[in-house]
Protein backbone atom coordinates (compact mmCIF):
# COMPACT_ATOMS: atom_id res chain seq x y z
CA UNK A 1 0.00 0.00 0.00
CA UNK A 2 1.38 3.16 -1.20
CA UNK A 3 2.36 6.87 0.71
CA UNK A 4 0.89 9.20 1.08
CA UNK A 5 -2.53 7.24 2.89
CA UNK A 6 -5.20 7.56 4.68
CA UNK A 7 -5.32 4.89 7.66
CA UNK A 8 -9.01 4.45 8.46
CA UNK A 9 -10.16 2.17 11.12
CA UNK A 10 -13.46 1.00 10.61
CA UNK A 11 -14.51 -0.25 14.35
CA UNK A 12 -13.64 2.66 15.55
CA UNK A 13 -16.30 4.80 13.52
CA UNK A 14 -18.55 2.06 14.45
CA UNK A 15 -18.02 2.40 18.15
CA UNK A 16 -18.24 6.08 17.65
CA UNK A 17 -21.53 5.56 15.79
CA UNK A 18 -23.02 3.70 18.70
CA UNK A 19 -22.32 6.17 21.27
CA UNK A 20 -23.66 9.28 19.12
CA UNK A 21 -26.85 6.93 18.40
CA UNK A 22 -27.24 6.16 22.13
CA UNK A 23 -26.84 9.58 23.05
CA UNK A 24 -29.62 10.58 20.72
CA UNK A 25 -31.81 7.52 20.65
CA UNK A 26 -32.53 8.53 24.80
CA UNK A 27 -34.29 11.90 23.53
CA UNK A 28 -35.77 10.33 20.94
CA UNK A 29 -33.92 11.44 18.00
CA UNK A 30 -33.24 9.71 15.08
CA UNK A 31 -29.51 10.24 13.51
CA UNK A 32 -28.81 10.56 10.01
CA UNK A 33 -25.54 9.37 9.60
CA UNK A 34 -23.66 12.19 7.18
CA UNK A 35 -21.12 10.48 4.63
CA UNK A 36 -20.29 13.51 2.63
CA UNK A 37 -16.71 14.27 5.37
CA UNK A 38 -15.45 10.64 3.83
CA UNK A 39 -16.76 11.03 -0.09
CA UNK A 40 -19.60 8.33 0.15
CA UNK A 41 -17.11 5.98 0.69
CA UNK A 42 -19.24 2.52 0.94
CA UNK A 43 -17.13 0.24 3.61
CA UNK A 44 -17.18 3.78 6.03
CA UNK A 45 -20.87 3.77 5.21
CA UNK A 46 -20.99 -0.19 6.09
CA UNK A 47 -19.27 0.91 9.69
CA UNK A 48 -22.06 3.62 10.48
CA UNK A 49 -24.65 0.53 9.58
CA UNK A 50 -23.14 -2.04 11.67
CA UNK A 51 -23.16 0.94 14.37
CA UNK A 52 -26.78 1.42 14.01
CA UNK A 53 -27.11 4.24 11.44
CA UNK A 54 -30.71 4.16 9.21
CA UNK A 55 -30.62 6.85 7.11
CA UNK A 56 -27.56 8.13 5.33
CA UNK A 57 -27.31 11.63 4.35
CA UNK A 58 -24.93 13.38 1.66
CA UNK A 59 -24.40 16.38 0.35
CA UNK A 60 -23.04 14.93 -3.17
CA UNK A 61 -25.72 13.27 -5.24
CA UNK A 62 -22.92 11.42 -6.86
CA UNK A 63 -22.14 9.56 -3.36
CA UNK A 64 -25.54 9.05 -2.86
CA UNK A 65 -25.53 7.29 -6.32
CA UNK A 66 -22.47 5.34 -5.94
CA UNK A 67 -24.36 3.33 -2.76
CA UNK A 68 -27.55 3.01 -4.28
CA UNK A 69 -27.20 -0.45 -3.62
CA UNK A 70 -27.51 0.32 0.07
CA UNK A 71 -31.06 -0.35 0.51
CA UNK A 72 -31.58 2.36 3.48
CA UNK A 73 -33.27 5.49 2.67
CA UNK A 74 -30.75 8.36 1.16
CA UNK A 75 -31.19 11.99 1.80
CA UNK A 76 -29.76 14.46 -0.30
CA UNK A 77 -28.54 17.33 2.00
CA UNK A 78 -27.31 20.23 0.08
CA UNK A 79 -30.14 21.38 -1.53
CA UNK A 80 -30.85 20.32 -5.46
CA UNK A 81 -29.69 21.91 -8.37
CA UNK A 82 -32.62 22.24 -10.24
CA UNK A 83 -30.77 21.30 -13.78
CA UNK A 84 -30.16 17.75 -11.76
CA UNK A 85 -33.22 17.02 -10.21
CA UNK A 86 -34.32 13.47 -12.30
CA UNK A 87 -31.21 12.59 -10.05
CA UNK A 88 -32.10 13.45 -7.01
CA UNK A 89 -35.47 11.96 -7.50
CA UNK A 90 -33.20 9.00 -8.67
CA UNK A 91 -30.81 8.41 -6.40
CA UNK A 92 -32.57 10.44 -2.99
CA UNK A 93 -35.80 9.28 -1.19
CA UNK A 94 -35.57 12.68 0.76
CA UNK A 95 -34.10 15.99 0.12
CA UNK A 96 -33.44 19.33 2.20
CA UNK A 97 -35.03 22.29 -0.24
CA UNK A 98 -36.23 25.81 0.35
CA UNK A 99 -36.85 26.82 -3.15
CA UNK A 100 -40.52 26.60 -4.15
CA UNK A 101 -39.17 26.13 -8.19
CA UNK A 102 -37.40 23.51 -6.94
CA UNK A 103 -39.75 21.53 -5.24
CA UNK A 104 -42.20 22.07 -8.56
CA UNK A 105 -39.24 20.34 -10.56
CA UNK A 106 -39.06 17.33 -7.92
CA UNK A 107 -42.28 16.89 -8.37
CA UNK A 108 -43.32 16.95 -12.06
CA UNK A 109 -40.27 14.40 -12.25
CA UNK A 110 -41.15 12.43 -9.40
CA UNK A 111 -44.42 11.86 -10.95
CA UNK A 112 -43.00 10.76 -14.53
CA UNK A 113 -41.01 8.57 -12.04
CA UNK A 114 -43.87 7.05 -10.24
CA UNK A 115 -42.41 8.00 -6.81
CA UNK A 116 -43.10 10.36 -4.11
CA UNK A 117 -40.02 12.08 -3.24
CA UNK A 118 -40.20 13.18 0.79
CA UNK A 119 -39.09 16.75 1.57
CA UNK A 120 -37.48 18.82 4.19
CA UNK A 121 -38.08 22.67 4.11
CA UNK A 122 -35.31 24.45 5.59
CA UNK A 123 -35.70 27.31 7.62
CA UNK A 124 -32.89 30.15 8.00
CA UNK A 125 -32.40 30.58 11.66
CA UNK A 126 -29.75 33.00 11.25
CA UNK A 127 -26.57 31.31 10.40
CA UNK A 128 -27.66 32.94 6.59
CA UNK A 129 -26.29 29.74 4.59
CA UNK A 130 -29.73 27.80 3.55
CA UNK A 131 -33.26 27.94 4.02
CA UNK A 132 -36.32 30.35 4.17
CA UNK A 133 -35.73 33.14 6.27
CA UNK A 134 -39.16 34.94 6.31
CA UNK A 135 -41.74 33.46 7.64
CA UNK A 136 -44.66 34.40 6.05
CA UNK A 137 -43.11 32.43 3.21
CA UNK A 138 -42.92 29.50 5.14
CA UNK A 139 -46.77 29.09 4.71
CA UNK A 140 -46.68 30.29 1.63
CA UNK A 141 -44.65 27.24 0.48
CA UNK A 142 -46.08 24.85 2.50
CA UNK A 143 -49.49 26.09 1.13
CA UNK A 144 -47.81 24.69 -1.95
CA UNK A 145 -45.84 21.88 -1.41
CA UNK A 146 -49.26 20.03 -0.27
CA UNK A 147 -51.06 20.50 -3.23
CA UNK A 148 -48.34 19.34 -5.48
CA UNK A 149 -48.50 15.43 -6.33
CA UNK A 150 -44.72 13.71 -6.38
CA UNK A 151 -43.61 15.29 -3.31
CA UNK A 152 -44.82 15.03 0.67
CA UNK A 153 -43.96 17.18 2.83
CA UNK A 154 -42.10 15.01 5.19
CA UNK A 155 -40.64 17.60 7.57
CA UNK A 156 -38.95 21.16 8.57
CA UNK A 157 -35.33 21.23 9.10
CA UNK A 158 -32.17 24.02 9.79
CA UNK A 159 -28.72 24.04 9.60
CA UNK A 160 -26.85 26.24 11.67
CA UNK A 161 -22.82 27.01 12.43
CA UNK A 162 -21.79 25.70 9.26
CA UNK A 163 -21.66 29.30 7.62
CA UNK A 164 -22.27 32.19 10.21
CA UNK A 165 -21.40 30.09 13.32
CA UNK A 166 -24.62 30.85 15.34
CA UNK A 167 -24.67 28.50 17.68
CA UNK A 168 -27.71 26.12 18.23
CA UNK A 169 -30.06 27.35 21.66
CA UNK A 170 -33.37 27.31 23.44
CA UNK A 171 -33.86 30.47 21.67
CA UNK A 172 -33.29 29.40 17.88
CA UNK A 173 -34.19 25.76 17.80
CA UNK A 174 -37.61 26.84 19.87
CA UNK A 175 -38.37 29.06 16.94
CA UNK A 176 -37.96 25.76 14.75
CA UNK A 177 -40.67 24.36 17.23
CA UNK A 178 -43.06 27.23 16.58
CA UNK A 179 -43.04 27.36 13.53
CA UNK A 180 -44.00 23.49 13.27
CA UNK A 181 -46.74 23.67 15.75
CA UNK A 182 -48.08 26.86 13.31
CA UNK A 183 -47.82 24.80 10.26
CA UNK A 184 -50.24 21.59 11.90
CA UNK A 185 -52.52 23.94 13.20
CA UNK A 186 -52.67 26.57 10.21
CA UNK A 187 -53.14 23.49 7.89
CA UNK A 188 -54.30 20.99 10.25
CA UNK A 189 -51.52 18.44 8.84
CA UNK A 190 -49.11 16.30 11.04
CA UNK A 191 -45.06 17.23 10.44
CA UNK A 192 -43.30 13.93 11.47
CA UNK A 193 -39.68 15.29 11.01
CA UNK A 194 -37.99 18.22 12.91
CA UNK A 195 -34.89 18.02 11.71
CA UNK A 196 -32.82 20.06 14.21
CA UNK A 197 -29.25 20.62 12.58
CA UNK A 198 -26.04 19.06 12.85
CA UNK A 199 -23.22 18.18 15.32
CA UNK A 200 -23.23 21.67 17.07
CA UNK A 201 -26.81 20.53 18.12
CA UNK A 202 -25.11 17.61 20.19
CA UNK A 203 -23.88 19.40 23.36
CA UNK A 204 -27.70 20.31 23.95
CA UNK A 205 -28.51 16.80 24.55
CA UNK A 206 -25.83 16.86 26.77
CA UNK A 207 -26.97 19.53 28.53
CA UNK A 208 -30.66 18.55 28.53
CA UNK A 209 -31.57 21.70 26.87
CA UNK A 210 -33.02 20.22 23.34
CA UNK A 211 -36.17 20.60 22.91
CA UNK A 212 -38.35 17.57 22.44
CA UNK A 213 -39.92 18.07 19.32
CA UNK A 214 -36.77 17.64 17.96
CA UNK A 215 -36.92 14.37 16.59
CA UNK A 216 -33.33 14.17 13.91
CA UNK A 217 -30.29 15.37 14.14
CA UNK A 218 -27.98 14.90 11.20
CA UNK A 219 -24.39 14.06 11.82
CA UNK A 220 -21.37 13.86 10.67
CA UNK A 221 -18.04 15.43 12.47
CA UNK A 222 -19.66 14.03 15.70
CA UNK A 223 -19.24 9.71 14.35
CA UNK A 224 -16.13 10.85 12.51
CA UNK A 225 -14.41 12.56 15.14
CA UNK A 226 -16.03 12.33 17.90
CA UNK A 227 -16.57 15.71 18.39
CA UNK A 228 -19.68 18.55 19.46
CA UNK A 229 -18.90 21.30 16.70
CA UNK A 230 -20.68 24.43 18.89
CA UNK A 231 -17.93 24.36 21.41
CA UNK A 232 -15.76 21.30 19.81
CA UNK A 233 -15.56 19.24 22.87
CA UNK A 234 -14.78 15.49 22.14
CA UNK A 235 -18.03 13.28 22.79
CA UNK A 236 -17.16 11.18 25.72
CA UNK A 237 -16.22 7.49 24.60
CA UNK A 238 -15.51 8.24 21.24
CA UNK A 239 -12.12 7.80 18.83
CA UNK A 240 -10.92 10.91 17.52
CA UNK A 241 -8.57 9.13 15.36
CA UNK A 242 -10.61 6.71 12.99
CA UNK A 243 -9.09 8.68 10.16
CA UNK A 244 -4.76 8.94 10.50
CA UNK A 245 -2.74 10.48 7.67
CA UNK A 246 0.93 8.56 7.26
CA UNK A 247 3.29 10.01 5.09
CA UNK A 248 6.69 9.20 3.44
CA UNK A 249 9.88 11.25 4.42
CA UNK A 250 11.55 12.39 1.27
CA UNK A 251 14.02 14.60 2.11
CA UNK A 252 15.90 15.16 5.57
CA UNK A 253 18.16 18.29 6.16
CA UNK A 254 19.80 20.59 8.08
CA UNK A 255 19.05 23.89 6.82
CA UNK A 256 18.33 27.76 7.66
CA UNK A 257 15.10 28.67 8.79
CA UNK A 258 14.82 31.58 6.64
CA UNK A 259 15.02 31.53 2.61
CA UNK A 260 18.13 33.45 1.34
CA UNK A 261 17.78 35.76 -1.23
CA UNK A 262 14.86 38.10 -2.25
CA UNK A 263 11.19 37.54 -1.07
CA UNK A 264 9.00 37.67 -3.86
CA UNK A 265 5.84 35.53 -3.41
CA UNK A 266 4.86 31.27 -3.13
CA UNK A 267 3.59 28.86 -4.98
CA UNK A 268 -0.27 29.90 -3.94
CA UNK A 269 0.76 33.84 -4.40
CA UNK A 270 1.07 34.57 -0.93
CA UNK A 271 4.34 36.21 0.65
CA UNK A 272 5.68 34.00 2.98
CA UNK A 273 7.27 34.91 6.63
CA UNK A 274 9.94 33.22 7.90
CA UNK A 275 10.92 33.39 12.13
CA UNK A 276 14.60 32.75 12.18
CA UNK A 277 15.74 29.81 14.15
CA UNK A 278 19.17 29.33 12.87
CA UNK A 279 19.88 26.25 11.13
CA UNK A 280 17.18 23.20 11.91
CA UNK A 281 16.53 19.85 10.71
CA UNK A 282 13.95 20.01 7.80
CA UNK A 283 11.83 17.04 6.70
CA UNK A 284 9.73 17.11 3.94
CA UNK A 285 6.92 14.77 2.57
CA UNK A 286 5.33 13.97 -0.34
CA UNK A 287 1.86 15.96 0.30
CA UNK A 288 0.64 18.48 -0.41
CA UNK A 289 -1.71 21.41 -0.54
CA UNK A 290 -3.47 19.70 -3.68
CA UNK A 291 -4.20 17.00 -1.06
CA UNK A 292 -4.98 19.00 2.18
CA UNK A 293 -4.33 22.35 4.20
CA UNK A 294 -1.01 21.86 5.85
CA UNK A 295 -2.77 23.10 9.11
CA UNK A 296 -5.64 20.98 9.17
CA UNK A 297 -3.20 17.80 9.89
CA UNK A 298 -1.49 17.39 13.79
CA UNK A 299 1.57 15.36 13.83
CA UNK A 300 1.70 12.26 16.32
CA UNK A 301 5.01 13.44 17.15
CA UNK A 302 4.32 16.31 19.22
CA UNK A 303 7.78 17.76 18.93
CA UNK A 304 7.53 18.27 15.42
CA UNK A 305 6.65 21.46 14.02
CA UNK A 306 4.79 22.03 9.97
CA UNK A 307 6.34 24.95 8.66
CA UNK A 308 4.49 24.67 5.32
CA UNK A 309 3.64 23.10 2.21
CA UNK A 310 3.57 23.41 -1.65
CA UNK A 311 1.46 21.82 -3.87
CA UNK A 312 2.84 18.27 -3.15
CA UNK A 313 5.88 19.02 -0.67
CA UNK A 314 5.25 18.90 3.07
CA UNK A 315 7.61 20.81 4.96
CA UNK A 316 8.28 20.60 8.55
CA UNK A 317 10.69 21.48 11.07
CA UNK A 318 11.62 18.08 13.41
CA UNK A 319 14.85 19.87 15.48
CA UNK A 320 13.02 19.33 18.78
CA UNK A 321 12.09 15.46 17.73
CA UNK A 322 13.49 12.87 20.11
CA UNK A 323 13.33 10.28 16.75
CA UNK A 324 16.35 10.37 14.60
CA UNK A 325 13.94 10.65 10.92
CA UNK A 326 16.12 9.02 8.01
CA UNK A 327 14.78 8.93 4.48
CA UNK A 328 11.84 6.43 3.77
CA UNK A 329 10.56 7.13 7.73
CA UNK A 330 6.97 7.70 7.91
CA UNK A 331 5.68 10.82 9.68
CA UNK A 332 2.00 10.34 11.10
CA UNK A 333 -0.70 12.50 11.87
CA UNK A 334 -4.11 13.29 13.17
CA UNK A 335 -6.78 15.28 11.25
CA UNK A 336 -9.04 17.27 11.27
CA UNK A 337 -12.79 17.22 9.22
CA UNK A 338 -11.38 19.64 7.09
CA UNK A 339 -8.25 17.33 6.24
CA UNK A 340 -10.50 14.17 6.37
CA UNK A 341 -12.37 15.76 3.89
CA UNK A 342 -9.79 16.90 1.47
CA UNK A 343 -7.48 13.89 1.97
CA UNK A 344 -10.23 11.83 1.12
CA UNK A 345 -11.41 13.95 -1.50
CA UNK A 346 -7.50 13.60 -3.23
CA UNK A 347 -7.16 10.74 -5.48
CA UNK A 348 -3.21 10.90 -5.18
CA UNK A 349 -3.87 9.66 -1.45
CA UNK A 350 -4.64 6.11 -1.08
CA UNK A 351 -6.78 4.65 1.59
CA UNK A 352 -6.47 2.06 3.57
CA UNK A 353 -9.32 0.44 6.19
CA UNK A 354 -8.01 -1.00 8.99
C1 LIG B 1 -22.62 18.76 6.39
C2 LIG B 1 -24.02 18.84 6.82
C3 LIG B 1 -24.42 18.18 7.98
C4 LIG B 1 -23.46 17.41 8.87
O1 LIG B 1 -22.61 18.30 9.53
P1 LIG B 1 -21.58 17.82 10.66
O2 LIG B 1 -21.04 19.06 11.24
O3 LIG B 1 -20.55 17.01 9.95
O4 LIG B 1 -22.34 17.00 11.62
C5 LIG B 1 -25.75 18.26 8.33
N1 LIG B 1 -26.63 18.95 7.57
C6 LIG B 1 -26.27 19.60 6.46
C7 LIG B 1 -27.30 20.36 5.69
C8 LIG B 1 -24.95 19.57 6.05
O5 LIG B 1 -24.60 20.24 4.93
Amino acid sequence: MNYPRVEIDLNKIKHNTKIVIDICNKNNIKVVGVTKGFCGKRRIIQAMIDGGIKIIGDSRIENLKNNRGIRLPKMLLCLPMKSRVKEVVKYSDISLNSELDTIKEISKTAINMNKTHKIILMIDLGDLREGIFEENQIYNIINNIINLKGVSLYGIGTNLTCHGGVIPDEKNLGKLVKIKEKIEKRFEIDIDVISGGNSSSIYLINNGNISKQINQLRIGEGIILGRETAFGNKIKNTYDDCFKLVTEIIEIKNKPSIPIGNIGVDAFGNKPKFQDKGIIRRAICAIGKQDVNPFDIIPDDKDIEIIGASSDHLIMDVTNSKIDYRIGDVISFRLSYGGILSLMTSRYVSKLYI
